[in-house]
């Protein structure tokens, strides 16, 4: 390569199109434009718990990961699966491996163990920190789904099919009360299904919160059902177990976190060990009382989309 400014643009590109392209050069990946939005869902959907781990400028001093993490070769995804999530039971794994979930109880157990208005063993400061370090650390629902972009129903030039789309809990509740109203039909059936349309309001300059709002599609007063045609029935539908379960390397993330979190998680470690080792009784009551807590609890109850600009999967 002669000219550097020419491989970096090589690179540049070949990473951007592993971003947005699957291996057949399609780009499945649907997102919510600003304004109003017509789909047509199919099918079922999967229930997916993302941690957001990218930087951005709002939460700078609660980085994770260097920059540089989500860069060349092994570059971390800034949107993941939590580890602790099983996709196929949708339920919480017993003791699972996600290291985000493992920074997110830290935090909850120094909060619960640090009350504001107890005797102070943390700075108003730290407790803060520790109560951002939660909320960055906190899952969210990401609910996945075949649709038909109405609006741009091209997955590759000239070429239509599925996209697969991502709803946060406010749209997905949405979703379930037109589900109920259309009973006994079903608004995602082959034929008998109808076009839906959401608006998105909010974000980008200015300061109101992303909100989305479904309702079915009209046309002439009734309900839009579109049946789909034989071409539509014809497209392949996305196995979204397989492209949206898949998980980060955990090793990898180790590798990677910044040192400051790195030693909190050491720290926290030995602190245990010694509190074990006085004890000298096995696992402690206090032990068994935080295992049986719900992982539910570290669930955002922020209702804020899990959108990202990119998709991990
Ligand atoms: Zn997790």
């Amino acid at each position: 390569m002669s000219n550097i400014r020419e491989h970096l643009k090589k690179v540049r590109e070949k990473q951007s199109q592993k971003r947005t392209t699957n291996n057949r050069g399609e780009n499945i990946w649907h997102s919510w434009k600003a304004s109003s939005n017509k789909a047509r869902f199919v099918g079922d959907f999967i229930l997916t718990k993302t941690h957001y781990i990218g930087n951005n400028s709002k939460i700078s001093n609660l980085a994770l990961f260097e920059d540089a993490a989500f860069q060349g070769e092994n570059r971390l995804s800034v949107v993941i699966n939590c580890a602790n999530w099983d996709i196929e039971k949708e339920e919480y794994k017993k003791n699972g491996p996600c290291l985000v979930c493992k920074l997110n109880k830290i935090a909850r157990e120094v909060l619960k163990s640090n009350q504001p208005g107890e005797e102070d063993t943390i700075t108003s400061e730290m407790r803060k920190e520790f109560a951002d370090l939660k909320a960055r650390t906190d899952n969210r629902s990401a609910y996945r789904w075949n649709i038909l972009d109405r609006d741009n129903p091209d997955v590759a030039e000239g070429k239509a099919g599925f996209k697969i789309t991502s709803l946060g809990q406010e749209l997905f509740d949405q979703l379930s009360a037109i589900h109920d109203g259309y009973a006994p039909n079903d608004f995602t059936s082959v034929d008998l299904g109808l076009d839906i349309s959401v608006k998105r309001t909010g974000g980008g300059d200015s300061k109101e919160r992303v909100k989305y709002s479904a309702q079915p599609a009209m046309l002439d007063g009734k309900l839009c059902v579109t049946p789909l045609s034989d071409e539509e029935k014809a497209y392949e539908q996305h196995v979204l177990l397989g492209i949206c379960g898949r998980q980060a390397d955990q090793e990898l993330l180790v590798s990677k976190l910044l040192e400051k979190w790195t030693s909190l998680i050491e720290a926290v470690k030995q602190n245990e060990s010694a509190a074990a080792t006085a004890n000298n009784a096995g696992p402690s009551d206090d032990k068994k009382a935080d295992s049986d807590e719900t992982p539910e609890a570290t669930e955002s109850t922020d209702t804020k989309e899990a959108t990202a600009e990119e998709d991990p999967f």
